[in-house]
């Protein structure tokens, strides 16, 4: 019950406008990463406007993608984070982990607490190819494998038989599917000093890889991957990158594309890969192999029922109406025998319970950032979206910084009118209140700094960036001795 000087302080309160001191703006973030902490940042930075943000992630531990995506082998992308601790130094700022919406709480709590939500969950699943044989045993997709190696809780279950495979199909020419190379054939002796789990690292050891056939299904000019990810690769200790010259001979669509309208990595990647071609192997190098303009149409298992061939049809590309090289099939096959498959054709959303999505697109239906109630609906008041959730999954880390402040900016042009429900009551200690009445053992950012410390002790003794806890009850039980 609310008694009546209370009643009175908050109707004078709700007097403020939304976002001076007196009555700061209550926001709460969902989603830890990238996005969310830009978000964040840029609302801090907003001057005349004070915000209490909240930022909630279903983990313990925060950063999203920059803690369980990025490859252990690029620590220097993950100094990052460094950025998001001083955002998370601000006063106004709080962090509650290990806090799933639509477990622990709702979206329709979450609009009794707050003025404005914001979606920043990212893409957690992966795009289907939808072809014969994709849920074989041995099939996996780029995101249960870069989860596993990074210690991500929700992939720690799953298998890689690395030990009896010689072959390896990696289906995609995206920086993905170059950090899955990479993990694949870089000798563990150098992904040892980094955060890449013991677990991981003893089946990396194991391996018998000889071959990784990179499949792209368009040319090398039109090559998802960033120069200096596919350079990486091809100058790695032991490993002979192989790319044929006749797969260097470009068609005409693709010499013209290049000549006007490809962007300029993209002439750096062709440029790199016509100087490589036509390489040979080294005597006992692990080979990677770039087929282009090639899709996989069939995968097809062995006598063990796991997946031992890959049916590719050979492409040709078509100039789509906006000029953009296509690829459609010529109807030529060819088998390939492979011992596992890896997909690395893109990541998708998940739907979260209570709010809108985009089925077909794997996003949150948003016009520029303010939720719909789906695409090209009605805008949900005072409800928004940032970062892959936002625009699907494209672009780095840094893409995400202006992506967020434009998201920002349309929070901040709604603060006078759209807000996520009216509630006198909005006030920043009832969210605890209402977690510890249900029994939610939330991590602040002071436990997660003491996890963060104590992960770095466990690696140092083992001469490592870090050892990991890579499930949700170890991260628990080290957060609740070290409190
Ligand atoms: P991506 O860059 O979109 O690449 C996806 C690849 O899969 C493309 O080559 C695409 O070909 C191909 N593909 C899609 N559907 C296919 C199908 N059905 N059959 C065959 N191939 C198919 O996505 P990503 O690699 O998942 O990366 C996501 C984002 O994260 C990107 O922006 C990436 O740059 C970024 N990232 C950056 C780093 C880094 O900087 N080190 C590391 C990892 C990720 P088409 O081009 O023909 O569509």
């Amino acid at each position: 019950m609310v008694r009546e000087g209370e009643k009175r302080v908050n109707e004078t309160l709700e007097n403020r406008p939304l976002g001076s001191s007196e009555r700061p703006l209550r926001v709460a973030v969902i989603g830890s990463g990238p996005s969310g902490f830009y978000a964040i940042a840029a609302l801090f930075k907003t001057d005349g406007v004070e915000a209490d943000v909240d930022l909630f992630d279903r983990l313990p531990t925060p950063f999203g993608l920059v803690r369980g995506g990025v490859a252990p082998d690029h620590q220097k992308i993950k100094n990052v984070i460094r950025v998001y601790n001083r955002t998370a130094q601000h006063e106004r700022f709080r962090f509650f982990g290990n806090v799933e919406l639509g477990r622990d709480i709702s979206v329709d709590d979450l609009r009794r607490h707050y003025d404005h939500i914001v979606y920043a969950t990212g893409n957690e699943s992966d795009r289907k190819m939808g072809i014969p044989g994709e849920d074989l045993p041995g099939v996996h997709s780029a995101t249960e494998f870069v989860g596993w190696f990074n210690g991500h809780p929700d992939f720690q279950d799953r298998s890689f038989d690395l030990a009896s495979a010689r072959r390896i199909a990696v289906v995609g020419n995206g920086n993905v599917a170059m950090d899955v190379t990479r993990v694949l054939v870089r000798n563990p002796d150098e992904l040892a000093p980094t955060d890449i789990t013991a677990e991981s690292l003893a089946v990396l050891r194991e391996s018998n890889v000889e071959e990784v056939v990179l499949l792209g299904r368009r040319g090398p000019a039109q090559a998802a991957f960033s120069p200096q990810e596919i350079k990486e690769i091809g100058s790695l200790e032991g490993v002979t990158l192989l790319v044929s010259e006749q797969e260097m001979d470009l068609d005409e669509i693709s010499s013209g594309w290049l000549e006007n309208g490809a962007a300029r990595s993209a002439q750096r990647n062709v440029a790199y890969l016509t100087e490589v071609a036509g390489a040979r192997a080294g005597a006992g190098d692990r080979l990677v192999t770039c087929r282009f303009l090639v899709s996989p149409i069939e995968l097809q298992a062995g006598n063990d029922g796991r997946v031992a061939r890959v049916v590719i049809e050979k492409n040709e590309l078509y100039a789509s109406d906006d000029g953009t090289p296509r690829p459609r099939g010529t109807g030529e096959t060819e088998t390939l025998d492979v011992d596992l498959v890896f997909k690395a054709v893109g990541y998708r959303g998940v739907p979260l319970p209570g709010v809108p999505f985009h089925e077909r697109w794997g996003i949150l239906p948003n016009d520029e950032g303010r939720l719909q109630t789906e695409q090209d609906g009605d805008v949900v008041p005072g409800q928004y979206v940032v970062g892959w959730a936002k625009r699907g999954p494209t672009g780095l880390i840094g893409t995400n910084s202006p992506d967020s402040t434009a998201t920002v900016k349309k929070m901040l042009e709604d603060i006078d009118g759209a807000t996520a429900a009216p509630d006198p009551a909005k006030a920043p200690g009832k969210i605890v209140e209402l977690l510890e009445s249900r029994g939610v053992d939330f991590v602040t950012f002071d436990d997660w700094t003491r996890l963060d410390e104590d992960e770095v002790a466990l690696g140092e003794a083992q001469n490592k960036v870090r050892e990991k806890y890579t499930n949700i009850e170890s991260m628990m039980a080290a957060v609740n001795r070290l409190r």
